[in-house]
């Protein structure tokens, strides 16, 4: 072990334990590596972890969304509705279609998506809505669900960042058409990479499952397995999305502890927002009282009338205080592909573009200890003084 003066903390560690280690090495001895009965064993016990009828494993959530706007049956010329403030896979995905991401701006508040501006984006083209919890804070799904029946559009979650979450006492995954999870290796369960697609609709989770594998007929992963036949059928041209079992018995292990690394994550978020309050050179996340926050990300703002720096500035003073952070995101309406390819420009989204330029997400993991979390407070105490404005 290092020294606590020359130690730096990453932005983001997963919590591999020996029951992760374990589960791995039994799948790696099985002799079956791929798709298979670990990965219908995560679906099932993912499903009834968030209360879903369906869940559908895949490789990433990108790979989910990609899934869930084809299981709608999404085409060239739709229009989809995605808030600015998201990663590059929410409108991708939309992209692959030949449809139109259609981007809006948050609230000032959650920084979610404002349904306001929801239902002033909509079109006769618009098909559907991807609301996307940000940080593991829900979205008003009330409104959102609202809007959409009124106007016969499918919600899409991105939900990348709120396992666990919920709304109003109902867990994330059961309130919008198709829910989308992730487990990349920063999420808050990780399989290094995979993702689940849950839903109440039947149909939804069958076109789902056969399209992630080719395309081809029911239960196809068995044809190698003695219950299997070398006979199969393909009904669509599909893809290559499947979880593997190496995967998925890591999804196994996190997803036990899913809860327990919730509330260590609840508890440092509420340690950080004890101690940050009293900073009036940052700004502190506003959660809405209707949601358990999943605490995928802990954002502050620089309050630039109390702080002579900027968040740039701050980041490199973090840094060489040993302290890794990040920033979620840079909003999509920036990017040169969107800039040029949908005429979006800097300033479009006001609320957004403000927030970008003071947003910084801080250290939040339960591999964290309580010093790791002091130090992080201690740098920014120290910070907030030293460039006071
Ligand atoms: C991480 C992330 C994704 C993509 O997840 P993958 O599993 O890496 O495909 C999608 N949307 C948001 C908001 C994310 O943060």
């Amino acid at each position: 072990m290092g020294t606590v003066a020359t130690r730096f903390l990453p932005f983001h560690l997963p919590l591999i334990e020996e029951e992760d280690v374990q589960a791995v090495r039994e799948v790696l001895r099985s002799g079956w590596l791929t798709t298979g009965p670990k990965v219908r064993q995560f679906e099932r016990e993912f499903a009834g972890y968030v209360g879903a009828s369906h869940a559908v494993a895949v490789s990433s959530c990108t790979a989910a969304l990609h899934l869930a706007l084809d299981a709608i049956g999404l085409e060239k010329g739709d229009e989809v509705l995605i808030p600015t403030l998201t990663f590059a896979a929410t409108g991708e995905a939309v992209i692959y279609f030949g449809a139109k991401p259609v981007l809006v701006d948050s609230t000032p508040d959650t920084f979610n998506m404002d349904p306001d501006e929801v239902e002033r984006s909509i079109t006769p083209r618009t098909k559907a809505i991807i609301p996307v919890h940000f940080a593991g804070q829900p979205c008003e799904m009330v409104r959102l669900l609202q809007i959409a029946r009124d106007n016969g559009l499918k919600v899409i979650e991105d939900a990348a960042h709120a396992l666990p979450a919920r709304y109003r006492g109902r867990k994330v995954g059961t309130l919008g058409d198709i829910t989308c999870f992730s487990f990349y290796a920063t999420k808050t369960i990780t399989t290094g990479e995979g993702g689940m697609a849950a839903t109440e609709n039947e149909e939804y989770a069958n076109r789902m499952r056969m399209m992630s594998l080719h395309g081809i007929s029911k239960d196809a992963w068995k044809r190698y397995s003695a219950e299997g036949s070398w006979r199969y059928e393909i009904l669509a041209p599909g893809y290559k999305y499947n979880l593997t079992d190496l995967q998925a018995s890591l999804g196994l292990t996190q997803l036990a502890k899913c809860d327990s690394m919730w509330a260590r994550r609840a508890m440092l978020a509420d340690r950080y927002t004890e101690a940050l309050s009293s900073l009036d050179a940052f700004q502190v996340p506003q959660v809405a009282p209707d949601v358990q926050h999943a605490w995928h990300l802990y954002v502050i703002l620089v309050n630039p009338r109390a702080l002579r720096i900027h968040r740039d500035q701050v980041i490199e003073e973090l840094k060489q205080r040993g302290i890794g952070t990040s920033v979620h995101f840079i909003p999509l309406h920036t990017h040169p592909y969107y800039r040029k390819r949908w005429r979006y420009h800097k300033g479009d989204f006001p609320v957004v573009d403000n927030y970008f330029d003071r947003c910084l997400s801080l250290p939040l993991y339960p591999a964290m200890s309580n010093e790791d979390l002091e130090s992080v407070i201690e740098a920014l105490t120290d910070i907030a003084s030293k460039f006071r404005s």
